[in-house]
């Protein structure tokens, strides 16, 4: 495929997805900012995520470190997510290369974290990855990237970002578990993330929906959705 038609490719994706977006807030009778789009460009090349900021795309996002470290450097004028799940002797190179993590879920983590924000001079702002697989169908076993802090140890957590210096608590985020009803999960998301709210009235970030199940995260509140799929195509596994 010649750079031009990649382009008109993405260009037609993101409309689209605009559109779905729009549609769900005009839907769930929230304005349509509301929501903000965050491109997940795993796998993708650094062509498409200069592309996607050249689209006006402003936030983009990544799940492996080492991809990250790799894209972030050559596209600087756009807001870096980090999605995946963490270990902590990555935790300097996400502060380095993203202003958000959407996937803390653990105190040793938040630590490692803060340490490196500090070092680093840099805020990261911290969503808590919440579990919702009580949503999922019983039998089913937890897919690889479906972690999260069980929503009743959200409040210990949140209070240990909110105290770590270098960090910034903003909120939840959640995937809704395979076989689940997304509507059910994310109604179970939007319980933890008001009662974060009452607590902590600035982190007021919802990450929630993907590409199959956007509606369902915008009618229960999301304020982010991590679209990969929809707006750049099937993905080629990576080894
Ligand atoms: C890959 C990924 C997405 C995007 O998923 P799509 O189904 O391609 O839209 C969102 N969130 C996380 C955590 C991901 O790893």
């Amino acid at each position: 495929m010649t750079a031009d038609t990649r382009e008109q490719e993405l260009r037609d994706n993101l409309t689209s997805v605009r559109e779905r977006i729009q549609a769900a807030c005009v839907a769930a009778g929230r304005p349509e900012d509301a929501v903000t789009l965050v491109a997940i460009t795993k796998t993708f090349p650094v062509s498409d995520v200069r592309a996607l900021a050249a689209l006006g795309v402003r936030d983009l996002g990544e799940n492996r470190e080492q991809e990250l470290k790799a894209k972030a450097p050559d596209c600087q004028d756009v807001t870096w997510h980090f999605v995946g799940q963490l270990q902590s002797n990555k935790a300097r190179s996400i502060v380095r290369n993203a202003s958000v993590l959407h996937s803390v879920d653990r105190s040793s983590l938040v630590k490692a974290l803060s340490r490196a924000a500090v070092d680093e001079g840099r805020v990261l702002r911290c969503l808590l990855q919440v579990s919702l697989a009580e949503y999922g169908p019983a039998d089913a076993a937890t897919g690889v990237g479906r972690g999260g802090v069980a929503p009743a140890d959200v409040p210990e957590l949140a209070a240990e970002v909110a105290g770590a210096d270098g960090l910034e608590l903003g909120g939840v985020m959640a995937v809704a578990p395979l076989g689940s009803d997304p509507d059910e999960a994310f109604g179970g998301l939007e319980v933890v993330a008001s009662r974060l709210r009452s607590e902590h009235p600035g982190a007021n970030w919802v990450s929630a929906g993907m590409s199959g199940d956007l509606e369902a995260a915008i009618r229960r509140g999301a304020t982010h959705v991590r679209l990969g799929r929809a707006l750049l195509g099937t993905r080629t596994p990576l080894g």
